[in-house]
């Protein structure tokens, strides 16, 4: 398995400063950190875990998109600025989500990847908005499917974004709802098939996650390795050092250790 990084060196080389290095690697670029930022107390002892196996970029929610209005909301700025400030002492990147213009505008130098979620995968005011603000320095859009959405409606939401002026936009497959969670112990149907098919359409970065498609921590390590065999670019995984009191998806996030099991570091 070769892993296409020419789709991605010039994302992470000229646009966001990650060295040849990381770029001439094969595998799976990974994108870790937990759901949401708590602390800096939290974020501080997840990147640290990290970036010991050299992983390069950390997720985390500032702005979250949660199904009830009364769950956790997340820091919003204060925890993009926590972030920015753990990420920059580990020498990492980060990717964070965005749910409306407002916060992109208040915050746009925080971000190094503005991720676009599944449940905004349709906002279209949304996403012409994002490829107008990043097309001058392209800063790169991670862009969720949404869990609704077929290949072609995630490859059109991307053209708006691209439409704009900026090309930099990297597609991530989370998971599908179908009948299976009627019963199924996972939150999702993880859209794996999807993975060669997405890859024949387009020449955009596939990347795949394995934590909201499952919404189950038993199963994140078999189903990235298989997305890992099916060809994908990356990989953004939930990962917290504390799954049991996580303030958010905890059920689905993996300790840092069993990220280093996934990459062979174990
Ligand atoms: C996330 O990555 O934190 C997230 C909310 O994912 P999704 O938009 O896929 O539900
Ligand atoms: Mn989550």
């Amino acid at each position: 398995m070769k892993f296409k990084n020419n789709k991605l060196s010039s994302i992470y080389q000229k646009i966001i400063g990650i060295s040849d290095e990381i770029t001439s690697r094969e595998g799976p670029l990974i994108i870790a950190g937990p759901c949401t930022v708590e602390s800096e107390e939290q974020m501080e002892s997840i990147a640290g875990e990290l970036s010991q196996l050299n992983i390069k970029f950390l997720r985390g929610g500032a702005f979250k998109p949660r199904t009830s209005p009364k769950s956790f909301q997340g820091l919003g700025a204060e925890g993009l600025e926590i972030m920015r400030k753990v990420a920059d002492k580990y020498n990492m990147k980060i990717v964070s989500e965005i749910l409306e213009p407002n916060q992109l505008d208040a915050c746009y130098d925080l971000f190094d990847i503005i991720q676009i979620g599944s449940r905004c995968m349709m906002s279209y005011g949304l996403l012409k908005y994002v490829g107008k603000k990043t097309a001058l320095d392209h800063k790169p859009v991670l862009l969720k499917r949404s869990y609704s959405a077929t290949l072609n409606e995630l490859l059109l939401a991307a053209e708006y974004i691209t439409e704009q002026g900026n090309p930099n936009v990297i597609l991530c497959l989370r998971g599908i709802r179908t009948f299976e969670q009627t019963d199924s112990q996972m939150r999702f149907t993880p859209d794996l098939a999807s993975i060669p098919e997405l890859l024949s359409m387009t020449d955009l970065p596939v990347f795949f996650d394995p934590s909201h498609a499952t919404g189950n921590a038993n199963f994140v390590l078999p189903i990235s390795k298989a997305a890992i065999n099916l060809g994908v670019d990356g990989l953004l995984v939930e990962c917290h050092d504390n799954p049991c009191d996580a303030l958010c998806d905890g059920f689905q996030a993996i300790h840092p250790k069993q990220v280093a099991e996934l990459i062979g570091k174990s």
